[in-house]
């Protein structure tokens, strides 16, 4: 397989309508104190919570590429998913959709209106004014196109009123795989630039982070060792049936930019690291996000990013990252999710 210089593979993807909305390239820092805890001469986190718009996220360099697919078609609205009402997803559609000057339109697909008080997220994406429509229809958060006939039907309506929405049923999409290969870019010459040649990568994702980290390496010839930890306990079929699934998107976004899909299933590696819900957290990952507070200052959020740096120590403390690898943490953000609580359980 033929692999892509930098140059090479960023004039591509500048070659896709994109709209400017994150604040790049993101740092690439050191955690000194926390790598002296768990015994590593170096561990590094890669903060694609700082991309700017509305407190950051991975989302962030997504939307650049759906808002960019939207404006190119004319539209007006913007109708973005969220799983829950603690959703990043949504925030970021919301806040993303503003910049552009399109009405932004949520579909929630699991929580009610009244459910809990209008915090964290929530409160920044009824700041943004957002239309919010509730589901309540998958609790477990298992299926991420659980609202595609209702967004289709409220798509038809806004329609059949004179507006030309643009849908977006979930990040999870060739498109936003394709975006976020910017994060692969600015990665390899972060590392190149500190002479790192072999990395592993762990974040919190079974979606488009992962595919483009993995797609990315590959397409730049990269050794990094992928790996993708869930924010929720997996359903029986998902350890098969997502690699499929990502595979698949992954062909797509490297079509979208020219190139043959050079993935296969095998290469994915995406684990259930035993979160007991979607939005819980073990004790075992609050331990992990005070550790990182109080070594280096580094905030992670109990919904995401706290169970993906758990599943990274956990390979660091049982020998899965081998010597001459640097483990990098990507952040993805998720921050707002902490103002959801009162107190760290
Ligand atoms: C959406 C999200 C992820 C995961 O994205 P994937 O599509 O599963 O890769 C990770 N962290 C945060 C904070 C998110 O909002």
């Amino acid at each position: 397989m033929t692999t892509l210089t930098p140059p090479e593979l960023a004039a591509a993807l500048e070659r896709l309508p994109r709209f400017p909305l994150a604040a790049t390239p993101t740092p690439l820092e050191e955690l000194p104190r926390l790598a002296g805890e768990l015994n590593v001469p170096r561990l590094l986190v890669k903060r694609d919570d700082l991309t700017g718009l509305a407190f950051g996220g991975n989302k962030v360099r997504m939307l650049e590429y759906f808002v960019g697919d939207a404006l190119a078609q004319g539209c007006d609205v913007f109708v973005g998913g969220g799983g829950a009402a603690q959703s990043n997803h949504a925030r970021l559609c919301a806040a993303a959709a503003r910049r552009a000057g399109l009405d932004p339109v949520i579909v929630m697909r699991t929580g009610t209106e009244s459910a809990g008080d209008a915090t964290g997220n929530r409160l920044v994406t009824e700041l943004l004014g957002a239309e919010i429509r509730w589901l309540d229809k998958d609790p477990e958060m298992r299926d991420r196109f659980a609202a595609s006939t209702f967004m289709d039907e409220l798509a038809a309506e806004l329609e059949a009123a004179g507006r030309r929405p643009y849908v977006l049923y979930s990040s999870v999409h060739a498109l936003g795989i394709a975006a976020y290969l910017w994060c692969a870019l600015e990665l390899a010459a972060q590392l190149d630039a500190l002479g790192i040649e072999k990395a592993t990568v762990v974040a919190t994702s079974e979606g488009s982070v992962t595919a483009a980290l993995l797609l990315g390496a590959r397409l730049l010839g990269r050794d990094w060792q992928v790996r993708g930890v869930s924010c929720r306990p997996f359903a029986e079929d998902d350890a098969e049936r997502l690699p499929h699934q990502l595979t698949e998107l992954a062909e797509q976004a490297a079509e979208l930019i020219g190139v043959k899909g050079p993935l296969t299933a095998a290469d994915f590696d995406l684990v259930d690291e035993g979160a007991p819900a979607y939005g819980t957290a073990s004790e075992e990952t609050w331990h992990v996000i005070s550790q990182c507070a109080r070594t280096d200052a580094l905030l992670l959020d109990p919904v995401y990013t706290g169970k993906g740096m758990t599943g990274l120590v956990r390979m660091i403390r049982t020998g899965q990252v081998p010597d001459g690898r640097t483990p990098v943490f990507v952040h993805t953000g998720g921050l707002p999710a902490l103002f959801a609580r009162r107190g760290t359980r």
